[in-house]
């Protein structure tokens, strides 16, 4: 079996966005990149997937600018097996990247796609459901836990009222939540031997997929500037100014 997974490059969570000054999206020249956070968690599961005998192949998928190519060399660092670029230098929706993945889906056959359960740059959590959709495959979300019984996966999932566990038959799609596992770095001799690792790129024109949709960003603007804080010496203090400034009590 071959598992696919897609691998996003964002702004490095470390860094804080700036907004355009035309408002038009985020600042993305000259600022540190990344894997998005919950794919690097995708990568890990898979990889420990084919260590446990249960896959043959990893393959990382990214669709982005040729820059994305970073990305896919360090899914292959981690022990992916190859690599998969669909370039573009639009930035595209969550429907759109759907569609996409479809595209590779159909062209791989995996029995298994794992994603994120949300990019940390546009926090659409949309891509995998409408992935499943799309494919009519299952589908588990917000993945915890995964554990194979045969030919379906045991899934726990983490919900508002706590964990729940579900049963999908496979080929599924999975998105990743945060305690799924912990990914591992990779190691500077397999950060070489990835450059060999095999990387096709596909240009999106060559895809056949329409890249519009009837959703555009009409303006990006900065979250409001909170007041800096102030220490008070005691309680009465605190008290006074929630009854007086704040005029909360
Ligand atoms: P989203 O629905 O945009 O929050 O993204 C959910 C997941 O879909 C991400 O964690 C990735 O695994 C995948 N994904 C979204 N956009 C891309 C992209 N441009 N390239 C590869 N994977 C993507």
């Amino acid at each position: 079996m071959k598992v696919l997974v897609a691998v996003k490059r964002v702004l490095d969570y470390n860094v804080k966005a700036r907004v355009k000054a035309d408002k038009s999206g985020i600042e993305l020249a000259n600022v540190k990149m990344s894997m998005n956070p919950f794919d690097e968690i995708a990568v890990e599961e898979a990889l420990r997937i084919k260590e446990a005998g249960n896959a043959e192949e990893v393959i990382a998928v990214s669709i982005g600018p040729s820059q994305s190519q970073e990305t896919i060399r360090t899914a292959l660092a981690m022990g992916a097996d190859r690599g998969i670029l669909i370039e573009t230098e639009e930035e595209l929706q969550p429907l759109v990247i759907a569609k996409l993945l479809k595209h590779v889906v159909e062209k791989e056959s995996p029995g298994l796609v794992i994603v994120g359960k949300q990019a940390i740059d546009d926090d659409s959590n949309q891509t995998g459901q409408m992935l499943s959709a799309m494919t009519g495959w299952a589908q588990a979300t917000f993945a915890s836990k995964v554990e194979f019984e045969g030919d379906a996966l045991k899934v726990t999932r983490e919900v508002d009222s706590g964990l729940e566990s579900i049963k999908v038959a496979m080929p599924a799609v999975i998105t990743t939540d945060l305690r799924l596992n912990e990914p591992r770095y990779a190691k500077l001799p397999n950060i070489m031997k990835a450059k060999k690792k095999p990387l096709e790129t596909i240009p999106v024109a060559d895809t056949g997929v329409t890249t519009t949709t009837g959703l555009s960003v009409v303006e990006v603007n900065e979250p409001e500037q909170r007041q800096a804080g102030v220490i008070v010496s005691d309680v009465s203090e605190l008290v006074d100014k929630l009854k007086n400034e704040a005029k909360v009590i």
